[in-house]
Parts: C-alpha cells; sequence; structure tokens
C-alpha cells in the first residue's frame, strides 16, 4: 500500500521540521543529507528506526519539541538494558485519546458501557490509554489496575460493568475464578477488549466461552502512541487501523525490502502527525501482512491480519526456527489439551544436542499418556523436532496479570 498525497507531505513536513531540532533523528537526517520526501522511493530510501535508536537516545534524546511542549512521558518495559522513554505533546495525547475511542467505537462500545479497565497504570501505556479513549468516548471507566480478583469480581458485579479490557492471561485467569465461584449468572459483562500479546484460538474460545462474551484484539505499541492504533471489527478479519495518524508497511525481516500487499513479514510502522517524538519507519518486530481486500463492513480503514508472533519470539532447536504460534496450532490440534503450556530448553553437553521440554495442561478426558504420544508425533511430522513431553492438570502453570512468559532458555 503506496502513501497517498496527504500522508506523503505530512512525512516531508515531519523530516523538514526534525532537521531544525537537536533531536536524535534530526541530527541523523541532517548528516545522512535527508531534507524531505516527494516519492514513495524517497519514503523507501528513508533509514529504519528502531528500539535500539531509542535506547541510544536515552532518556529523552528524541524529543522533537520544546520542553514546555511536553505534557507527559511513557515507558516501554525493556526486559533488556535501558528502558525507552516517549515524550507526548497534549496533542499527542489528545491524538491517542481519538484513536482509543475510534477502536471502542468500531466494536459496537457506547457511552452507556462501563468499562472495567486491568491493565497497569503507569510508566507503560496500557491501563491509561483504555481510559483515556473511554472519557474521549464518553462510557463510564472502573479504573481498577491490575491484581486483585476478589475486588476485581465485586466491581464488576456491584458496577455491573460491561466491558472488560485485559491481557489475554488476566482474562483467562478471572473466566476460570468467575466460572470456579459459579458467578457466571451475575456478571453482565458482553465485550472484552484484549491486547498486549498474541493468543491461541484455544485460550480465546476458553475466554469466549467462560466469561460468553465477543472478543476484539486491539493493537498498537508504547513507541506509537500505546495500544489504540487499530482493532478488528464484527467481521473478525483482520485489524483495522487508522490511517489518518499511522503510514503502515510490511518488510521482508531480513532483507529490509517492503514487500507487496498481501504477503508476510515485518510491521513497520510511520507516524503521520506525531509532535513529541515522531518516528518514520519504526521497526515493530510484529509479524503480520496487510490484507489487500476490502473488509465486509465496509469500513475503508485499511487492514492487517491477526498478528502472528515477533520475529524476536523465535526459538531455535537442533537448527529449526519454531515460533510459539506453531505450538500453539499443534496444541488445537490435540484433544484434551488446554491453551496453556510451557517450553523448556536446555543443551545437554554430554551428547551436545538440544533437548527440548514441553509441558502442557490437560483437561482430564483424554489420557495423559494418549495425549503425550499424540503430541510427540505432530511436533515430528509438523516441525522435524521431537521434544520430551510431559501433561499436568488444568490449572498447574502459572496464570500472569501481564505477559505470559512461554519460552525458557537455559543454552547459554
Ligand atoms: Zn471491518
Amino acid at each position: 500500500m503506496q502513501l497517498n498525497d496527504i500522508q506523503l507531505k505530512q512525512v516531508d513536513a515531519q523530516i523538514k521540521r526534525l532537521i531544525n531540532t537537536d533531536s536524535y533523528y534530526g541530527k541523523m537526517y541532517k548528516d545522512m543529507g535527508i531534507t524531505g520526501v516527494s516519492s514513495q522511493e524517497d519514503f523507501e530510501k528513508l533509514p529504519f528506526s528502531s528500539k535500539a535508536d531509542l535506547r541510544n537516545a536515552y532518556p529523552l534524546g528524541i524529543q522533537a519539541v520544546p520542553d514546555e511542549d511536553v505534557v507527559r512521558i511513557h515507558s516501554s518495559s525493556g526486559t533488556t538494558g535501558k528502558p525507552v522513554i516517549i515524550p507526548y505533546t497534549a496533542k499527542d495525547v489528545d491524538d491517542w485519546a481519538t484513536m482509543f475511542a475510534r477502536c471502542y467505537e468500531t466494536v459496537g462500545i457506547t457511552k452507556k458501557d462501563r468499562i472495567q479497565i486491568t491493565p497497569g497504570y503507569g510508566l507503560w501505556t496500557a491501563g491509561i490509554g483504555f481510559q483515556a479513549g473511554c472519557e474521549k468516548l464518553g462510557a463510564m471507566a472502573i479504573p481498577m489496575g491490575p491484581g486483585n480478583t476478589d475486588k476485581q469480581l465485586q466491581m464488576m458485579i456491584d458496577l455491573k460493568s460491561t466491558v472488560i479490557t485485559a491481557t489475554s492471561s488476566y482474562a483467562l485467569l478471572l473466566s476460570e475464578e468467575i466460572n470456579k465461584r459459579g458467578l457466571k449468572d451475575k456478571i453482565c459483562l458482553k465485550k472484552g477488549v484484549f491486547g498486549s500479546e498474541r493468543w491461541s484460538e484455544k485460550m480465546r474460545a476458553n475466554i469466549k466461552n467462560g466469561l460468553g462474551i465477543e472478543l476484539y484484539d486491539i493493537y498498537g505499541l508504547t513507541e506509537i502512541y500505546g495500544p489504540g492504533i487499530g482493532i478488528n471489527c464484527e467481521c473478525g478479519t483482520g485489524i483495522h487501523y487508522w490511517d489518518d495518524f499511522v503510514y503502515i508497511e510490511i518488510i521482508d525481516p531480513v532483507t529490509g525490502k517492503t514487500l507487496p500487499d498481501g504477503e508476510k513479514g515485518e510491521i513497520v510502522i510511520t507516524t503521520l502527525v506525531k509532535e513529541g517524538a515522531p518516528l518514520l519507519r519504526f521497526r515493530t518486530h510484529d509479524i503480520s501482512r496487510i490484507i489487500p481486500e476490502k473488509c465486509p463492513c465496509g469500513r475503508s480503514y485499511p487492514r492487517i491480519d491477526v498478528i502472528e508472533g515477533r520475529s524476536d519470539d523465535m526459538f531455535k532447536v537442533h537448527g529449526v526456527n519454531m515460533f510459539p504460534s506453531q505450538v500453539e496450532e499443534i496444541l488445537r490440534d490435540v484433544d484434551g489439551a488446554s491453551s496453556e503450556y510451557t517450553i523448556t530448553i536446555a543443551h545437554d553437553e554430554d551428547n551436545n544436542r538440544d533437548i527440548m521440554i514441553l509441558t502442557v495442561e490437560g483437561e482430564g478426558r483424554v489420557s495423559f499418556e494418549q495425549m503425550s504420544k499424540q503430541i510427540t508425533a505432530l511436533f515430528k511430522s509438523r516441525i522435524g523436532v521431537t521434544p520430551k513431553v510431559t501433561i499436568v492438570p488444568v490449572g498447574t502453570l502459572p496464570r500472569s496479570e501481564k505477559k505470559t512468559k512461554r519460552v525458557t532458555d537455559y543454552r547459554s
């Protein structure tokens, strides 16, 4: 998908503004002799921006406006090394809320809804994004933040929450608790808006049936405003994104070449109107594709497909590249397996080989031995790797309020 005339002018204006600042990217573009863009070809010659740049610019090197125009910062949780700090102007904060409110509207949430917000507040962009969008829309925010399941359920019942926003793993935990405590007929939830991690079809079905709600995936990342730059519609076919605020291209993660619509690769995002920290061609490491066809819902906002995984979630065993999504696809086809699993990888020095241990929860309908045999056979035929499989009862593996860690790698 090419930049349209408006988008091209917006990118050009951002570059012209940036090179007049002392910001990290302003200096970089000046040094490279970049003065603007007037065509798609110019645009595709622009260097990528990356999380590594943002770390180099820590703490506020990417700030592209005077201090008096910055009203807030957010930070992305770096699991390794320095965090990343993103400064926002008042317009950035407002634009983000506008996008988020559009997400809620797209899935039929209205002013009359009561939105229980369980993602965390603070430096990261989750809780406050869900809240600002809710207030922009005019719905009632119930700003719980994470944890304290007893209180969550009490508020959900007493305040008659109609929408739950959460990470998918916390939604699964709430769903299991509601059913365990026999509270299902006391809750008024109709919809769930979830984000920030990949989730399998099986996990989706568990939450959907456990809570009896419609589920929607919200997309976004802290570096680009936060969650709220796109959401799937009632057709459930991909994620509409707001192309008046962001431009998305898909690239080959190895060569960096832009791929034609429909082909799978890494999502690269350009902010079109961001002031505090504009980012051009930011590499997200999320794997998806642009869906070329028009959505049956009739909306003209373009779509990306469900996020398949992250290029950095990939792990390698016996020289074979694997994504968590492939493991989830196998478990989906195994009768009696829950959505929850963990993978532990270690190296056996004596035999100089990698060992992969897969722990899966069994629902108890099918014998654990039979499940284990089936999983081993499916891994061998589909991926070419034979894991050691252990089946444990449902509820054994940890449920997390944040992102669930699936893969632990002990190889040095
Ligand atoms: Zn649609």
